[in-house]
């Protein structure tokens, strides 16, 4: 699902979007839900939305969820040392965790996230405006039970967390991938996280204020990734996340 607004005289502003992979017979269901979402959303009212069902042809990959912890937070800036240390301890240079955390809290929105060379720092995705949207994935019944017994999560957010955790599993996955980093820009949704195979998936809670429309995703890869194999698998593999346990 894609919600926009189109602005007169600044092109179309990206209010909400959002993906799964489901059976035939969830289509209908989920596709109202979806149509609810997109008219609901704390960014705003939607002037044009889009839902697009794909029949998926090839047998999704079974991917293991990441384990989930949650950081002590209680400031944006507490927000920037916690992703600086976790990225690089997953070894991104200090200079691209500069150049990434310019991307996250830059005013600039993207649909996508932006894809950083984890050495020199520079921006890899095709389209700087748009984002590589990572995108068929969806979740085992068994593994969307963990993730409602997991602490210090608010009923009303565990759908949100469900879906960043699903993505941030499937991202992980991919061997020239080393982390991710993501800000909702969602106002109301002040939590965000920082992800890696290695770590798992870490809520950073406070990573803005209360408020804030601004919101961005970083992956960073390899200096020497194959751009396109990553961008391939993100935007086209399909993917289940179950909840077996990371093979590190
Ligand atoms: P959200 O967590 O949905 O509030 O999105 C936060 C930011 O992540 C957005 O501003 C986009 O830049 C990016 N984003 C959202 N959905 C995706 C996606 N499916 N794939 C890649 N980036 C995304």
């Amino acid at each position: 699902m894609r919600a926009s607004k189109n602005r007169a005289k600044r092109g179309s502003m990206h209010i909400s979007g959002a993906e799964t992979i489901c059976t035939e017979q969830q289509l209908k269901q989920i596709a109202q839900q979806y149509i609810k979402r997109a008219l609901s959303h704390s960014r705003g009212n939607p002037d044009e939305v889009v839902i697009t069902v794909e029949r998926i042809t090839k047998k999704p990959l079974d991917i293991p969820l990441l384990n989930t912890r949650t950081a002590k937070c209680s400031s944006p800036d507490k927000a920037r040392q916690l992703i600086t240390e976790f990225l690089l301890g997953a070894g991104v240079s200090a200079r691209a965790v500069n150049a990434g955390l310019k991307v996250l809290y830059s005013k600039k929105h993207m649909r996508g996230a932006c894809i950083m060379l984890s050495v020199s720092g520079r921006r890899a995705e095709p389209d700087r405006m748009r984002g590589v949207r990572v995108s068929r994935f969806g979740m085992t019944d068994s593994a969307e039970k963990i993730m409602t017994a997991i602490p210090g999560i608010k009923k009303s957010n565990i759908r949100t967390v469900t879906e960043a955790i699903t993505l941030a599993s499937k991202t992980a996955h991919h061997a020239d991938i080393l982390a991710e980093v993501c800000i909702s820009d969602d106002p109301d949704y002040t939590t965000g996280y920082a992800a890696s195979k290695q770590s798992g998936y870490l809520r950073i809670p406070c990573i803005k204020q209360h408020g804030d429309m601004r919101g961005g995703r970083v992956i960073f890869v390899r200096q020497d990734a194959d751009i396109t194999a990553v961008v391939d698998y993100l935007e086209k593999r399909p993917v289940i996340v179950s909840a077996k346990k990371v093979r590190r």
